[in-house]
C-alpha cells in the first residue's frame, strides 16, 4: 500500500483545499412560470422544459377522470 512519505500540515491541507468550495448554479427563468430553475433541467414547479410541458405535476394531474 502506497504510504505517504511526509505529513500533510494542517496549513498545506487547508491551502489545497482553499479551491475546493463549490459555487451555486447560474439560475435561469423558466420560459413558462417564470420560476427560477437549474439551466438544462426541467423547471421543477411546473414541468416544462423549452415551453413544452414533459413532466406532469401533481396538482395538475385529474384523479377523479380515471376514478370511473
Ligand atoms: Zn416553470
Amino acid at each position: 500500500m502506497a504510504v505517504p512519505q511526509n505529513k500533510v500540515s494542517k496549513a498545506r491541507r487547508n491551502w489545497r483545499r482553499a479551491h475546493d468550495s463549490l459555487t451555486a448554479d447560474n439560475p435561469n427563468e423558466c420560459s413558462n412560470c417564470g420560476e427560477l430553475k437549474r439551466p438544462h433541467h426541467v423547471c421543477p414547479s411546473c414541468g416544462h422544459y423549452n415551453d413544452r410541458a414533459v413532466v406532469a405535476m401533481a396538482d395538475e394531474v385529474d384523479l377523479d377522470d380515471d376514478a370511473a
